[in-house]
């Protein structure tokens, strides 16, 4: 008997989804739904199959008749991909912050809930449709087991010396103000292989893994558990990203406060949306427009490549000393897996860390390669990240 499992990502204002086959782990159908709650929603579907894209405009007002649409569009006579819904054993949801609570993926209960829904505070942008997505597929299919897989989870094995920030520690006691870190479903996927890549077991690995998308992170992984991340209390410390500033002094907060005369809701907006490769280029946030326009001449293009290169860099000279040592650098998400030259700008000048890229091989994109010469002490992955796949492996896991 095959079992399903249905991988939900609720944003808010989009769901993505995958169906998996547990059997062979394979993907039967994937799909996001845009503009979830504003005018002119849009459903993309796709098959695995080969079959074309299926693509459904019909405005959604919330996240229920969006997940209602998802569901009908997956039992479809024509382009679904299951013939009924109890073909679907179990459902994944990715959510995004799970406080101090959640080391692990758990199976979603009131009190699971609960926890999510105390984590609205620290995560506004995130948890809130998260929890939409859970409830409202809930509602549709309530028979089946619901899963929960928390974006914070890989990173709380950090300890206290790397997750407390130097603030008063009544704000921990209190408020729990200290660093959690993202994206650990990708940094925990990407360690796996890369061990696997290495020979090794994971418990005798040093990794240093770069999660480099819209939103970027890195994490030092030391025998498979995280030892720091760049992420810190939300998304917005560390890398240098999209739109995000990442580390800045943060006194500057407040002198810009006074000079464009912001409240604490707009420059929190400001240093989310407006900054990171965006502000600074002035370009885009995509780092396709970027390059372009930096081999155009663009000299704040340029600029731009050059200061986020150069953010990653510190962070790999920090991690290798945490670590004491390094057996591989991991680069994923869309602009590790494909950014050829900001991997070369990254990695160059690097010798004295063991650090040294075969530009040739690096010539690489969305394959699971080593692009580091055969003399380089420290191996240079590039591995197509899947947080689907984890969610869906540790959804199965729990409840089969
Ligand atoms: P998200 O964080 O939204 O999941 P992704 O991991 O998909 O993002 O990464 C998206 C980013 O990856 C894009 O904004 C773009 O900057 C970068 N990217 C994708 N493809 C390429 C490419 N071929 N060359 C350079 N950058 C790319």
């Amino acid at each position: 008997m095959s079992f399903n499992v249905l991988v939900v990502n609720a944003g808010s204002s989009s769901i993505k989804y995958q169906v998996f086959d547990m059997e062979n782990e394979k993907v039967l159908a994937s799909g996001l739904m845009d503009r979830v709650g504003i005018p002119a929603t849009v459903l993309t579907h796709k098959r695995t199959n080969g079959a074309a894209d299926v693509v459904i405009e019909k405005d959604m007002p919330d996240h229920t008749e969006g997940m209602k649409l998802v569901l009908e569009t997956l039992v479809h006579p024509e382009y679904g991909v299951i013939k009924d819904l109890s073909e679907i054993k179990a459902v994944g949801h990715r959510v995004v912050h799970g406080g101090e609570t959640f080391a692990e993926s758990v199976l979603i209960t009131d009190e699971v809930k609960q926890v999510i829904r105390d984590c609205f505070d620290i995560a506004p942008l995130h948890n809130p449709p998260n929890l939409m997505g859970i409830e409202a597929c809930q509602a549709l299919m309530p028979n089946v087991p619901h899963v929960a897989v928390f974006d914070t989870a890989f990173h709380q094995t950090m300890k206290a010396e790397n997750f407390m920030y130097a603030l008063p520690y009544e704000l921990y006691d209190k408020f729990k103000v200290r660093r959690y870190g993202f994206h650990g479903t990708s940094h925990f996927y990407v360690t796996q292989r890369a061990a696997a890549m290495l020979g090794k077991k994971v418990e005798d690995t040093k990794i240093i893994t770069l999660h480099l998308g819209n939103g970027a992170s890195m994490a030092a992984v030391d025998g498979g558990k995280v030892i720091d991340t760049s992420m810190g209390f939300t998304p917005l410390e560390g890398l240098v990203m999209g739109t995000r500033c990442g580390d800045i002094d943060p006194a500057i907060v407040f002198f810009i406060m006074d000079k464009l005369n912001m409240g604490p809701a707009e420059i929190n907006n400001y240093l989310n949306k407006k900054a990171g490769a965006l502000g600074l280029s002035g370009v885009s946030n995509d780092f396709r427009d970027i390059g372009d326009a930096a081999a155009e001449g663009n000299k704040r293009a340029q600029l731009t490549l050059q200061v986020y290169a150069n953010r990653v860099k510190a962070y790999i000279g920090a991690y290798m000393a945490l670590l004491n040592g390094c057996d591989c650098i991991v680069f994923t998400a869309g602009l590790g897996e494909n950014g050829i030259p900001i991997r070369q700008m990254i990695c160059e000048d690097m010798e004295f860390l063991g650090i040294k890229m075969d530009n040739e091989a690096n010539k690489v994109r969305g394959k699971e390669v080593d692009v580091a010469t055969k003399d380089s002490k420290v191996r240079i992955f590039v591995i197509p990240t899947n947080e689907e796949l984890v969610i869906a492996r540790d959804t199965y896991a729990l409840a089969k």
